[in-house]
């Protein structure tokens, strides 16, 4: 069993790499950003609690998100691991994922953060809304409130797995076959 975290700011090319890892590493992919925006096409329960969240660049609460992200493991009892993809963003999150990995005898072997700077990273996300679709991606303010959750909420977070020698920070600057490789070297040395 192995279960990856992958990390990083809006933009970092999280679900981009996580394409060829899952492929790669044989692992199943879990995006909540991906899984809340299924849930909000169609207008599931769900969906309905997470859309003004969601459509202002807020965090979801973590009762919820830890909810789904638990329902999600549970359809694939079978696999050799997880690459978990926008979760955990808290401590809160982290904890309820040590805790419920370890009621199965499983645990977080690594967590890898995709690296890069935020104006470079803002760039990007304009130029993603362009074409996405997400209203999220589509408005400057909106964005940097991302930025904002991300780090009064998620930064912490390089501390709690840098403490269980966890964390694993790559330079996400580069060809995406680059960063695929960067990624690799990580996971093949855990
Ligand atoms: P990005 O990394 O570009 O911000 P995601 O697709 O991962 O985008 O997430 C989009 C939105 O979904 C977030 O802004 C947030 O509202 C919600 N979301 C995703 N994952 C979480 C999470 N772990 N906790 C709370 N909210 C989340």
């Amino acid at each position: 069993m192995i279960n990856i975290v992958l990390f990083g700011k809006p933009g970092a090319g999280k679900g981009t790499q996580a394409e060829f890892l899952k492929e790669k590493y044989n692992l199943i992919h879990i995006s909540t950003g991906d899984v809340f925006r299924y849930n909000l096409k169609n207008d599931t329960e769900l969906g309905k609690k997470a859309r003004t969240y969601m459509d202002n660049g807020d965090l979801v609460p973590d009762a919820l998100t830890i909810q789904m992200l638990q329902d999600e493991v549970e359809k694939h009892p079978d696999t050799k691991g997880f690459l978990f993809d926008g979760f955990p963003r808290t401590l809160a999150q982290a904890d309820a994922l040590d805790e419920f990995l370890k009621s199965k005898n499983w645990e977080v072997t690594a967590t890898v953060a995709l690296e890069a700077d935020d104006n470079i990273l803002v760039q990007r996300l304009l130029e993603r809304g362009k074409t996405s679709g997400r209203p999220d991606d589509q408005d400057e303010e909106k964005i940097r409130n991302r930025y904002q959750e991300y780090n009064e909420k998620t930064a912490p977070l390089t501390e709690y797995y840098n403490r269980q020698n966890k964390f694993h920070p790559v330079n996400g600057i580069g060809s995406i076959a680059e960063i695929t490789e960067r990624l690799s070297n990580v996971i093949d040395n855990l």
